[in-house]
């Protein structure tokens, strides 16, 4: 069991939340590809936020990759969050962007593309209402929204691409806290909502599909992607669920950003 850390009293004062401003994680903001789903290839600027209602991994199952956003044993969960307002969020994402050679390029080519910053944590839907407010202020941009599926998006997101990731037992997370059917049928019925689920191994199939059948997700917008910190340890899952996706007709996401640039934060 690694050392607990202990919060000091100005470590506490940093990870309130305030008024109209963002508590964006370490990692900030970052250009990138997407490398998960069904934008994956696209450019695009990431912000993470701080904080997420689940805690993959912390009493078994797999490992959550981005623990400093929740886990409040760790030290950079305390030390590393801070605070922005939604202009100078909005702000920071449009001056990530310029420093990429995309935008030249996207003028260059006509490209109907979009510019497009993917919201992440963490679990973005505990700060909304601020992802509502920054969406006004960049109405040109294609906005995605990672979420674990356990707070419905406000109908004012009906325009952005929802990654719902359910989690499933093998996270480690007590049933009750992880699984809401109610928020996967509204997200569902969202018209560009995608469910990835991560699998390890064929047994995942039967709580998938009972989730599937029970929230009546549609069969279209299923992907599966195979658990891993290391493209090994990624493509030996991805064999163990070959045959139950083909078998259903789903389709794979694959964790590429391990595949193009390794394990790493702000990736
Ligand atoms: S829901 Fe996502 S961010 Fe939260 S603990 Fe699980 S993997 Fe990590």
């Amino acid at each position: 069991m690694p050392e607990i850390y202990q919060p000091t009293a100005e470590d506490k004062q940093r990870l309130k939340m305030r008024e109209g401003m963002f508590k964006v994680s370490g990692d900030q903001i970052f250009a990138t590809l997407q490398g998960e789903g069904v934008t994956a290839g696209e450019p695009a600027v990431f912000l993470r936020l701080h904080f997420c209602n689940l805690a993959c991994g912390k009493n078994g199952g797999w490992q959550c990759d981005t623990g400093y956003t929740w886990d409040t044993r760790r030290e950079d969960f305390w030390k590393e969050p801070i605070d922005w307002s939604i202009a100078q969020t909005a702000e920071n994402i449009r001056a990530e962007w310029e420093k990429t050679p995309w935008e030249e390029k996207f003028q260059k080519d006509g490209k109907a593309s979009k510019k497009r910053v993917v919201v992440t944590g963490g679990e973005p839907t505990l700060q909304q209402a601020k992802i509502i407010e920054i969406t006004k202020l960049l109405p040109d941009w294609a906005f995605e929204i990672e979420t674990n599926g356990t707070i419905a998006p406000r109908p004012e997101l009906i325009n952005c691409q929802i990654n719902c990731s359910p989690k499933l037992s093998n996270s480690g997370n007590a049933k009750e806290r992880r699984y809401k059917p109610d928020v996967l049928k509204a997200i569902n019925a969202m018209p560009n909502s995608w469910f990835k689920f991560v699998a390890l191994d064929p047994k995942d199939f039967e709580e998938i599909d009972q989730m599937v059948q029970e929230c009546g997700l549609d069969p279209k917008k299923i992907l599966i992607m195979p658990e891993g910190y290391t493209k090994d340890n990624v493509d030996e899952h991805r064999t163990l669920v070959e045959e139950e996706v083909k078998k259903r007709g789903w389709n794979f996401t694959m964790r590429n950003q391990l595949i193009w640039f390794g394990p790493k934060r702000r990736t």
